[in-house]
């Protein structure tokens, strides 16, 4: 990795969630079938020309651990950076926290503390960023408090509210340098156009921690 370079990352995909989603992945190890579906979305993220990929399936940490392991074994010409999407509840509301460049897996289960699973994503050596703030706006002030960074970007929702007039809110928060960019992709064999765009492109200057945990994820 160089430390000069731009990397295109997408910070946010979901490669097994059509086993599961809507629900939580309650499966520890994975099959092979599961393999196939991480290695293809891994596929698809050379084919988007990405630098690195984020893979962040609800609730399980080993996806991503795998997908790193399968491109290094195969050399593959992408990074892929260890994350999860953590569900916790907040205010009784559910909150999703995406974990990025985590380098072991650590458990989750649905009554977690926010406090708790922000210690855990920390414990693992990743950042925790805010998902989809939009669908908890009035929470938000009180949620940013406990991240590193948030969502600025979701794939998903710019195909939903493609007005996309929550960016003046989180444009005005200045205190949090990540903001990442994620497609929120579901299925292994539908990517939207709006979510091919979901690229956050970051250097050691202007993202220094998402681009540690991103060089990390390359060794
Ligand atoms: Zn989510
Ligand atoms: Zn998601």
């Amino acid at each position: 990795m160089s430390d000069n370079k731009v990397y295109k990352i997408d910070c946010h995909t979901h490669p097994l969630s059509h086993s599961y989603y809507p629900g939580y992945c309650t499966r520890k190890e994975l099959t092979n079938s599961d393999k196939r579906n991480i290695e293809t979305i891994i596929k698809q993220g050379i084919e988007r020309k990405l630098d690195a990929i984020a893979i962040t399936d609800h609730n399980i940490c080993t996806s991503g651990i795998y997908g790193k392991e399968y491109v290094k074994e195969n050399k593959l010409p992408i990074v892929v950076v260890p994350g999860c999407e953590c569900s916790v509840f907040f205010d009784n509301t559910e909150i999703h926290i995406l974990a990025l460049g985590i380098t072991k897996a650590f458990d989750l289960t649905k009554d977690d503390p926010i406090s708790q699973v922000i210690t855990s994503i920390h414990g693992a050596s990743g950042i925790a960023i805010l998902a989809h703030p939009h669908y908890y706006s009035d929470l938000y002030p009180k949620l940013i408090k406990y991240v590193d960074g948030f969502e600025y970007y979701n794939g998903v929702n710019a195909v939903i509210y493609p007005g996309n007039e929550y960016f003046t809110l989180f444009d005005a928060d200045k205190e949090k340098c990540i903001k990442t960019w994620g497609s929120d992709y579901h299925m292994t064999n539908m990517l939207l156009e709006e979510q091919r765009k979901a690229v956050v492109k970051i250097s050691k200057e202007n993202a220094p921690a998402l681009w540690n945990r991103i060089r990390l994820a390359a060794k």
